[in-house]
């Protein structure tokens, strides 16, 4: 199942089934309305549909709490920035107020001049949950999007940490919906690619990651409780650079959809 929300006729955002012409053929790409919050609890068709070209995807979740993101957990990014893989995972907070949807611009703030993408899976999760181990994990898993961890490389590298870099309102575009029907097995195995203005600059695949899902969630939450629709983002592979004002970047994952957003100077 693959859960959005949306705004139609300049409503407030609802949620969505989306029922993709490539599953099930016969009628256009299509939503159907549900009431009630998915990761709450049970919900219902309303009976209200749109052609997804009629309507306004925004972020198909708002953490509740916090996204937790991985640093450093694709071999090759590593080294692109001359260092290694970390002997355990790297994680570091964006707040959620970082968070926009599918289409929604990127601000380009007036304190960087080198604002880079970085494509990623993100997980969503489904439950409260703290010390899970990691062959517990899909038990806590809603399901998987698209994440684009927006960084200021030049404030990364002055600050030493991260907060500022990657914590600017509009630097976690997430979407365009969470698909909640593939395994773990499954999305250890996915390409995953990132173009600028339709060129070619991240090709990977998850199977590359260092640390995989079941461990992250175990390392995440050694530390911190997780809450239903709280996000982890599971690091970049490498390809990552800079973005200018007026450009589009897109980021693809096999099966997940596509995650496009205007990077737009903050005025
Ligand atoms: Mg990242």
């Amino acid at each position: 199942m693959r859960i959005a929300r949306y705004v139609a006729d300049d409503g407030d955002p609802s949620y969505g089934i989306v029922e993709l012409a490539e599953d099930a053929g016969g009628h256009p790409d299509t939503i159907a309305a549900i009431s009630g919050d998915p990761l709450a609890g049970p919900v219902k068709y309303t009976g209200e549909r749109h052609a997804l070209d009629d309507i306004r995807l925004v972020s198909p979740v708002i953490p509740r709490s916090k996204v937790v993101a991985i640093g450093k957990n694709y071999a090759a990014h590593a080294a692109e920035f001359n260092s290694t893989v970390p002997t355990e995972p790297l994680a570091f907070l964006k707040p959620n107020t970082s968070v926009i949807g599918p289409g929604e611009p990127i601000l380009y703030p007036p304190e960087t001049s080198d604002l880079h993408f970085e494509g990623e899976l993100a997980i969503v999760i489904g439950r409260i949950c703290r010390r899970v181990p990691a062959e517990r994990a899909a038990e806590v898993i809603f399901g998987y999007t698209i994440a684009n961890d927006v960084t200021c490389r030049d404030l990364q590298a002055k600050d030493r940490q991260w907060s500022r870099a990657k914590g600017y309102d509009t630097f976690c575009p997430l979407g365009p919906w969470i698909s909640t029907h593939l395994s773990l097995d499954e999305v250890a195995q996915l390409e995953i690619s990132t173009t600028l203005n339709g060129q070619a600059r991240q090709a990977s695949d998850t199977s590359l990651m260092v640390y995989p899902i079941p461990r992250l969630i175990e390392f995440v939450t050694s530390f911190t409780t997780l809450l239903p629709g709280d996000v982890i983002l599971t690091g970049t592979p490498e390809g990552v650079g800079p973005m200018q004002p007026g450009d589009s970047v897109s980021v693809q994952i096999t099966g997940l959809g596509t995650l496009t957003n205007p990077v737009v100077a903050e005025s």
